[in-house]
């Protein structure tokens, strides 16, 4: 049976387990490399992580303590290890899974997603020896007649070796079902346990390629592919009934309204400052004042309106003060002059991204 999971995606049988704490927001998306032996035309990678970058979530790592100090304050519970291919940066991604688990312990789940194009017996190795605990395989499924695609359809075979979890990730391609159908069929004949199948989504960098192949979004609000979800529900109900393997089906919906969401909040409740309040989406709202010479203006909240210094955060990087929603919205009325007033929303992330501003009068 096809069933709804509480996320807003679809499976068959039980969710891989990677699956199980990336949904509830609880596995740190660890970016080990840009780097990729591939070109598909979907990829979702920006330009600037086209390069051989490294992220936590969204920072960028120049050391270690960068993906430790990221990982503790999600609380993480495991981590997901992408790309590009971390495989094409082996030794790094290695010793950052070795890391994870000597830190966290034996129970923190690493998975990892590889194209499967440098699993050498030899290589797949390194990463079993680090603690790796899934490894997901993303073939080019979809350009059968290429060398790689044949060098990555024999490695598969290598990772039964070695005693991990084995499964494939592929998007949902509308025209692709036989392809599709073919691999999961694979995977079953070899013994995996799972296929994840994602939803096909547009990013700013894949859009044109995703346009010029004919394939359109569900509507203007949303990133979702057209016919992309439901070709996905054809290949579980197919795959339920003639094969073993688990199936998940990653919505956009999932990424966007509930994994995404749930990180968030996870992350607001170690980052928030006493001034802040954490909502609903895990953001973060507080009041915020501008102008040009900060020191006079902290002195003036201070000394003359007689706010606590407690409540006050100069934000010099920034160029503001911050302070408790309340109070802006009192120092608004009260104060005249060149001061400027918002109310601000902001991702509890390292990037910080401004949702929303508010100006007040
Ligand atoms: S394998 Fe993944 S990272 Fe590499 S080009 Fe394809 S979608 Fe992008």
């Amino acid at each position: 049976m096809v069933w709804e999971t509480p996320y807003f995606s679809y499976a068959v049988r039980d969710l891989p387990k990677g699956c199980r704490l990336c949904v509830r927001g609880e596995k740190l998306v660890l970016f080990t490399t840009g780097a990729c032996p591939r070109d598909c035309f979907y990829c979702p990678l920006s330009e600037r992580r086209r390069n051989d970058v490294v992220y936590a979530n969204e920072r960028p790592v120049k050391s270690l303590e960068d993906i430790t100090e990221e990982a503790l304050l999600m609380d993480a519970k495991g981590a997901g290890v992408t790309g590009g291919d971390p495989m094409a940066r082996l030794e790094r991604t290695a010793e950052y899974i070795r890391a994870l688990k000597e830190t966290f312990g034996e129970n923190f789940h690493i998975h990892l997603y590889t194209t499967g194009a440098l699993a050498t017996k030899k290589n797949l190795e390194k990463l079993y020896d680090a603690g790796l605990d899934e490894i997901r395989f993303h073939p080019d499924l979809f350009n059968p007649d290429s060398r790689l695609f044949k060098v990555e359809i024999e490695n598969i075979r290598n990772a039964f070796d070695f005693d991990w979890d084995v499964g494939g990730e592929i998007p949902s391609i509308p025209g692709q079902f036989e392809r599709m159908r073919w691999y999961a069929g694979f995977l079953d004949d070899l013994g995996a346990k799972f296929l994840n199948v994602n939803e096909l989504e547009f990013s700013n960098t894949n859009l044109r390629a995703i346009l010029e192949r004919g394939y359109r979004p569900i509507s203007d609000e949303s990133s979702a592919i057209r016919g992309s979800l439901e070709l996905g529900l054809k290949l579980l109900e197919w795959g339920e009934g003639n094969t073993s393997l688990s199936y998940h089906l990653c919505t956009a919906k999932l990424k966007d309204s509930v994994q995404l969401r749930n990180r968030l909040r996870r992350t607001a409740k170690n980052v928030a400052k006493p001034y802040m309040e954490i909502t609903e989406d895990g953001t973060l709202r507080f009041g915020i004042a501008e102008y040009d010479d900060l020191d006079e203006l902290y002195e003036l909240l201070v000394e003359e309106a007689e706010v606590p210094e407690e409540w006050l955060y100069i934000h010099r990087k920034k160029g503001r003060i911050e302070m408790p929603e309340e109070v802006a919205l009192e120092l608004a009325d009260a104060i005249e002059g060149d001061v400027r007033f918002f109310i601000v929303e902001e991702y509890p992330t390292f990037d910080r991204i401004e949702v929303e501003r508010i100006p007040l009068p």
